[in-house]
């Protein structure tokens, strides 16, 4: 058993050994502090300030990375819980003693750090990072205007606590009958389940309850949001970004074509969409589709179960496809003991991938035997090996992948998993399953998050030109996205109008958009990498190993990847028109 238990204590074999780290990155924590005031008066003070900044991040990350995971592993254990204390702790004394970091190196230049560079050779090393940095200098403001943006951020942000507030502490869901004719009190937490329920007048009940609820506070949520909005645009109008768009993707350096082409590829392309809505249409046997059908699984579950050894082993065989090193390292975190197998008391729900610079790319998950199981260890595998691969070729400065990149890895292995699997399957029962479940997974991740997108986009320049953002027609414009989207075939329920109102993804504005990008990109690369081979496998490795070393567009071209242009997106249209075709061909429809 203990094999199925992550190995965390290899980063720190005692608590002791923790703390005397800690001790040892908060003297860090004070060299960088005693630098303010000279941080780049010279090329040798700015190759110190940078060179600790660097040491500090490793060392801080080595010690959550330890904490965070030790907690999860049992959240009732009082002693990892106070090592979680003093990790945060910790951050938040180094976030206010290098405070003064950022604005002090924004008084310089890029010409003062050419200069430096033609003194000190080692500042090379740093000149990505100089760029990006002195790139937002356009949008900073004098040391008054920065304090008092200080404030109305923390203004800004109370809109998104409000909503949280609102929606988790004091709205009350309704009671309903369940399945069985039992009473059920409605929740957040248990709507997705509700929705994959077979039983159709329960997740119609639910579905109604649920959003209904919504529907009952929707002037409060409403002007929730658009105070959000509001915050998001006096911001960009204030910081010199021509558009609260431009701001929100600038963070990235993402050229705003990416957004305009991901919303007009799609926008061009409903047909398929609206042809899967028609299939399940039938395969459920109803008159209209309601969204409370678009999740439950139109053909009967695989009742087919994996032991964590055939996981293992189908997920070594699909990515094989990577190279002999790349499934040697995958062998490694089975053997090593990175990953946290099986759910056990206390631990931490869900799955994810995390890791320092200084440690194993480790796993936590909660393995059951079912088949979603073994894709969620491919996928955070896929996260698992990007770190590596990043962490072993790039400098600490640019070993994180941004968060554009971030599930690019992940679901370009569970695409090599489910192609394989399809290849391999022994009935057509398995074909069907495993077709459905792609199209399901497109349909949430790549129609739904650009249709969210497409929703705030629209948001943000109305309140740009001074439209207010009353309750009705936000409401108006996401019903008119779901009958674009969903065609007209679909039935618009009055409550589905209010869905907008309860996606807290809203109030960190553009950011869905890349879920969409995201799949697009590993589509893209799936396919290459299984109709090229081995040059569309170097050009992927490649973008494993590049962290952050140049913007994200540019790393994503590394692995034939143009994000800029609509190919990826026309692709990812193309691949959800092709699965849906060959499991129309199965079913015989
Ligand atoms: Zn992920």
């Amino acid at each position: 058993m203990e094999q199925a238990r992550w190995n965390l204590r290899k980063m720190y074999p005692t608590d002791e050994l923790w703390q005397a780290d800690l001790d040892r990155a908060m003297v860090l924590v004070d060299r960088l502090a005693a630098q303010e005031g000279h941080a780049a008066a010279s090329a040798e003070d700015l190759l110190t300030t940078l060179q600790l900044q660097d040491e500090l991040d490793v060392a801080f990350r080595h010690l959550y990375v330890f904490a965070h995971s030790n907690f999860d592993q049992n959240m009732a254990d009082p002693k990892a819980k106070s090592l979680m204390e003093s990790a945060q702790n910790a951050y938040t004394v180094m976030g206010e003693k290098t405070a003064f970091l950022s604005p002090e190196l924004m008084q310089y230049s890029m010409d003062d750090f050419n200069r430096y560079c033609s003194e000190e050779p080692a500042l090379e090393l740093y000149r990505r990072f100089a760029t990006d940095f002195y790139a937002k200098k356009a949008h900073i403001l004098s040391n008054d205007m920065e304090t008092l943006l200080v404030r109305m951020g923390d203004l800004g942000g109370s809109f998104s606590k409000i909503f949280e507030d609102l929606t988790v502490n004091d709205i009350t869901f309704p009671t309903i009958d369940d399945a069985d004719g039992k009473p059920e009190k409605i929740s957040e937490a248990g709507y997705g389940a509700a929705l994959v329920s077979p039983d159709r007048g329960y997740r119609s009940r639910y579905w109604k309850g649920l959003l209904s609820t919504y529907g009952a506070h929707i002037n409060t949520l409403a002007s929730c949001y658009y105070g959000s909005v509001k915050d998001d645009v006096f911001t960009a109008k204030t910081r010199n970004y021509p558009t609260s768009r431009a701001m929100g993707l600038a963070g990235n350096f993402i050229p705003e074509a990416v957004y305009d082409n991901l919303l007009a590829a799609v926008r061009e392309n409903m047909k398929p969409l609206h042809d899967y809505v028609e299939l399940r249409r039938q395969l459920l046997g109803v008159d209209q589709v309601h969204f409370y059908d678009l999740f439950v699984p139109v053909v009967a579950e695989t009742d087919r179960k994996y032991t964590y050894e055939e996981a293992q082993d189908l997920i070594l065989k699909a990515t094989a496809i990577l190279g002999e090193d790349y499934t040697a390292l995958v062998k490694r975190a089975f053997d090593e003991r990175w990953i946290d197998v099986y759910p056990a008391p206390n631990k931490r729900s869900g799955a994810y991938s995390t890791g320092s610079y200084r440690s194993d790319p480790y796993i936590l998950t909660n393995f059951n035997g079912t088949l979603d199981s073994v894709f969620t260890l491919a996928h955070e595998l896929g996260h698992s090996m990007h770190t590596w691969f990043s962490n072993h070729t790039q400098p600490p400065v640019y070993a994180d992948y941004s968060i554009f990149c971030a599930e690019v890895a992940s679901t370009t292995n569970e695409q090599l998993l489910s192609a394989y699997l399809y290849d391999h399957a022994q009935s057509d029962a398995e074909r069907i399953y495993l077709l459905d479940m792609r199209l399901n997974d497109l349909r949430s991740t790549f129609y739904r998050q650009t249709m969210f997108a497409d929703f705030e986009n629209t948001t943000h320049k109305w309140v740009e030109s001074g439209r207010p953002l009353l309750p009705q027609e936000l409401c108006e414009l996401h019903g008119d996205l779901n009958r674009l989207y969903y065609g007209d075939d679909f039935a618009l329920d009055d409550e589905l109008k209010f869905e907008w109102a309860r996606i807290p993804h809203f109030y960190t504005a553009f950011y869905v958009y890349q879920y969409a990008t995201g799949i697009s990109a590993s589509t893209a690369i799936a396919q290459k990498i299984l109709t090229q081979g081995k040059p569309a496998v170097d050009a992927y490795r490649k973008f494993l190993c590049s962290g952050s070393s140049d913007h994200p567009i540019e790393v994503l071209k590394l692995a034939g990847v143009d994000m800029a242009s609509r190919q990826p997106v026309e692709d990812t249209i193309a691949s959800f028109r092709d699965t849906l075709a060959q499991l129309k061909q199965l079913l015989g429809k």
